[in-house]
């Protein structure tokens, strides 16, 4: 990793330099919370010219005491550093500094993957296996468990010690990437990241419950709907055992219910035993599905989120699928084949 031409990229600030920092669209807890204690560890250097966001983010109302863009999922809506982030449309669009997070590729940061052009120095802090190497400064780690692991990495460098507010972000992602710490690359490296954060003070049992406990009770019953038709096809593809479920923009609207209370919705169809590999497959406009799929080990999944135009993980992958259900499960089922 380029360790040194990003923490040089940092001092080599001018002063008054402006600094943009920028995360997958649609952020999960890896994106928001890598970006967020980045942001607060900048700040903590003296950086006052900051500014955070991703693609899609608008101006909040100020409803409810959160001012921050409505297109943060309730769950995240406490994180230190929210102050920091501003509608896409009011980014810098030459910052002197340009950091993305948990982005394997430049299309994941939408219209503002532009600042890779523009900005004085861009660096890339990520972990997908899939990274397309875009960008000038690579702080690329596929073996870290989250991004966060390599943002912690670079805070060391620069010599921002932790705090209880960088603690609860980066842990917020490590939790999140690492399916709270069962996932197959929790590593000792990563129960001793998790200690430091702690030792700052914060409360796992408060942030885990905020951000993996609380949902309406609405999602609850959309889940019985999603749930109930789930379909499995133990011999998909070539022997692959297959379970998938879909969720349409109605599902969502008839329980009143906001597309994040999906994201874990692959965590309750993957567990069956039957399959090897599980798909969920998430409405997102007409005729646009974001999918997500899990392996147990067998199946490569990146391998066919790539080839359909998406990326991730070798056991946790994702695109955007076209077409309709069936399109996009047939467009899986002929990868599996092919895999
Ligand atoms: P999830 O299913 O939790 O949304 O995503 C699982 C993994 O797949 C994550 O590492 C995420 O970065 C990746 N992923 C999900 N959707 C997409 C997508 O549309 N494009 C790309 N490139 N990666 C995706
Ligand atoms: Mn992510
Ligand atoms: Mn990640």
């Amino acid at each position: 990793a380029d360790w040194a031409a990003a923490v040089a990229a940092v001092h080599g600030l001018p002063a008054g330099g402006t600094v943009l920092l920028v995360c997958h669209v649609n952020p999960d807890g890896d994106a928001l919370g890598s970006m967020l204690g980045m942001a607060l560890g900048l700040r903590r250097l003296g950086i006052t010219q900051l500014q955070a966001t991703f693609p899609g983010a608008t101006a909040g109302s100020g409803d409810d005491g959160y001012a921050g863009p409505p297109e943060v999922p309730e769950p995240f809506r406490w994180l230190p550093g929210l102050d920091l982030l501003v509608p896409a449309a009011d980014a810098y669009p030459a910052p002197d500094l340009f950091l993305c997070f948990d982005a394997a590729s430049a299309s994941r940061l939408g219209g503002l993957a532009d600042r890779l052009g523009t900005a004085g120095a861009a660096v890339v802090l990520d972990h997908h296996a899939s990274n397309t190497r875009f960008g000038g400064i690579h702080l690329v780690d596929p073996g870290a468990a989250a991004t966060s692991v390599v943002a912690e990495g670079l805070l060391n460098r620069l010599e921002v010690p932790l705090d209880a507010e960088i603690a609860q972000c980066l842990y917020v992602a490590l939790a999140t990437d690492t399916g709270s710490f069962r996932f197959d690359m929790t590593t000792p490296a990563v129960h001793e990241m998790a200690a430091r954060l702690i030792a700052t003070g914060i409360s796992p049992g408060v942030i885990s419950r905020r951000i993996f406990d609380t949902r309406p009770f609405g999602a609850v019953r959309l889940y019985g709907d999603v749930l109930q038709r789930a379909k499995l096809e133990p011999e998909a593809a070539g022997g692959v055992g297959l379970v998938w479920t879909y969720a349409t923009l109605d599902d969502l609207a008839r329980h009143g219910q906001k597309p994040y209370v999906l994201e874990a919705l692959i965590d309750s169809v993957r567990c069956a035993a039957e399959a090897d590999v599980s798909c969920v497959v998430k409405q997102a406009g007409p005729g646009e599905w974001a999918v997500s799929m899990r392996s147990k080990g067998a199946v490569d999944v990146s391998r066919v989120a790539v080839a359909l135009g998406g990326g991730g993980h070798r056991l946790a992958a994702g695109f955007t699928g076209r077409g309709s259900v069936d399109d996009v499960i047939g467009s899986i089922r002929a990868e599996l084949r092919g895999a």
